[in-house]
């Protein structure tokens, strides 16, 4: 590979310098794999530990900060990413493959959440509560964890990031920050930006390299004070017993099955597209995607008809090709696992519907055809997140059965109903079990300042997004004082 064909070098952000890596590593564009995004720094572990010690070291000047200044660093980088949203979209179609519009939507997504934050810099605040003994005030305040990692995934490279990096800078905190190794890129350039934002140097690092060497030297770390992730169950779960000989503080994001009920009273065309987008856009790469399509018995056939007449006609390709509806699969190994989820449905015995190919374009790209299956709630299919466009529909006898048959899964992040009815959109509001409902909306998509996570397998820890990130990236003081 000759170096004048790779378009970003991006290296690591340690203590305010920009440091080559200990090897190098590569990313793809996956609409056209002949062209490398970028050659990248990957550390090893000592490198990640210089990164974890600088955060340490800026912590006792940071977290003294005034809200005022950390608020103006924020407001600078949302600024920023704001007014470059089209060319970091650009990037990030071509490093992650979401279309153009998806990509361009989510750098604007980022730089909205760093405004956000910037706001809730300033509105950080207390209380102060009677006490039982008389002259006694008590004070409640809150104050900075320490240093915290973010580890985030691959599917949403600037907005991820942003949820957990601006909340935790808003609060005092300083951050090390670990991009997945797929989208390496993405994660430079929004580190680029946060290094001309006016903060200390070692406030905020990134250090780039694999889950296993950089990822586990982070949360073993005994200076790193919270993990925030956002990934795979299993990479979870790992991570929770990593931590918690320590007690460092942790929050986890992870898979989803989403359900997504159509009852019949419901507007067909609406369910139809709620269901295109849950399940689909994005090439299917959300947590939050519609993968259970849970559809009332009188209106299944009809809805299976429009929505595999929808995928006929749904555009599949180069994620920077103006019209485009669907990118590519992010990389070769997530595209050979959805089409080995395309013959595990079929050996199971599920019925399908449409799609599933692997698709030539004029590009070499990782391309498939969205998928549609009719299967029954025990397969692997309608159990297993699968991470792409592949969706199965279960037919369900009445709004009960349906209800039953959407909580039944170990995951518990988002939960869809499309329905004319009140009474059972406010029931289903009650009684889904997860973190997230929806009602005539797909389960992806969601408000950049509102509380997100999910329950059972899908979450641990409290809430990222919103002013609930402050439960997270505060630790609470009580103060008494006998005046
Ligand atoms: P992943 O494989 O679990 O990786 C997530 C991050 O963890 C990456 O940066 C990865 O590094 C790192 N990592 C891997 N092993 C690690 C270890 N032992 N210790 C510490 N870090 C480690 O997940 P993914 O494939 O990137 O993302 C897809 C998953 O994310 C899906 O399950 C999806 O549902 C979930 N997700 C959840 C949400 C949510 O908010 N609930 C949002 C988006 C995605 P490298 O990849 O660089 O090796």
């Amino acid at each position: 590979m000759k170096l004048g064909e790779i378009r970003h070098q991006p290296r690591h952000l340690i203590n305010g310098r920009w440091v080559s890596g200990a090897t190098t590593g590569i990313s793809v564009n996956p609409s056209d794999t002949r062209e490398v995004v970028a050659e990248f720094a990957r550390a090893d572990r000592n490198q990640t530990e210089l990164a974890i010690a600088a955060a340490a070291d800026a912590l006792p000047q940071w977290s003294l900060s005034t809200p005022q200044r950390r608020a103006d660093a924020l407001d600078l980088a949302g600024s920023e990413l704001l007014a470059r949203k089209e060319e970091l979209g650009e990037l990030l179609a071509r490093e992650e493959g979401k279309t153009l519009p998806e990509a361009i939507a989510e750098v604007a997504r980022a730089g909205n959440i760093f405004k956000f934050f910037a706001g809730e810099a300033l509105r950080i605040g207390g209380e102060t509560l009677a006490s039982v003994r008389p002259g006694v005030q008590v004070d409640i305040t809150r104050e900075p964890v320490g240093v915290v990692a973010v580890i985030a995934p691959w599917n949403f490279p600037f907005a991820i990031p942003a949820w957990k990096i601006a909340p935790a800078l808003a609060y005092g905190n300083t951050v090390v920050f670990k991009p997945a190794e797929l989208v390496p890129t993405c994660g430079w350039a929004l580190a680029e930006i946060l290094s001309r934002c006016g903060l200390p140097a070692g406030t905020f690092n990134l250090i780039m390299g694999s889950g296993r060497e950089v990822g586990q030297t982070l949360v073993e770390h005994p200076r790193v004070n919270a993990v925030s992730f956002t990934g795979s169950v299993s990479t979870g779960r790992r991570i929770l017993t990593a931590t918690a000989a320590r007690q460092a503080k942790v929050q986890l994001e992870m898979g989803g099955k989403n359900p997504l009920i159509v009852l019949a009273d419901a507007d067909l065309d609406q369910a139809v597209d709620c269901a295109l987008q849950g399940s689909y856009f994005s090439t299917g790469q959300r947590c939050t995607a519609s993968s259970r399509l849970i559809v009332e018995a009188p209106v299944h056939d009809a809805f299976v008809a429009r929505l595999t007449q929808r995928l006929t006609a749904l555009k599949v390709g180069h994620a920077l090709t103006r019209g485009t509806e669907m990118g590519p699969v992010v990389d070769g190994a997530q595209l050979e696992q959805n089409l080995s989820y395309m013959a595990i449905g079929a050996d199971e015995g599920a019925q399908h519907v449409f799609g599933g190919e692997r698709l030539d374009r004029e590009t070499p790209g990782h391309y498939m055809s969205p998928a549609l299956w009719l299967a029954e709630p025990g397969h692997r299919i309608a159990r297993e997140e699968i991470f792409g466009p592949i969706a199965c529909v279960l037919r369900a006898d009445d709004y009960g059965h349906a209800l039953e048959l959407a909580n039944d899964t170990p995951f518990g992040l988002c939960a869809g109903l499309c329905t004319t009815s009140l009474k059972h959109a406010m029931h289903f509001r009650r009684h889904a079990q997860v973190g997230m409902t929806m009602v005539n909306l797909p389960t992806a998509g969601v408000d950049f300042h509102v509380p997100f996570g999910g329950r059972k397998d899908s979450s641990h820890g409290s809430r990222e997004q919103g002013r609930y990130a402050a439960e997270f990236y505060t630790t609470v003081k009580t103060s008494y004082m006998l005046a």
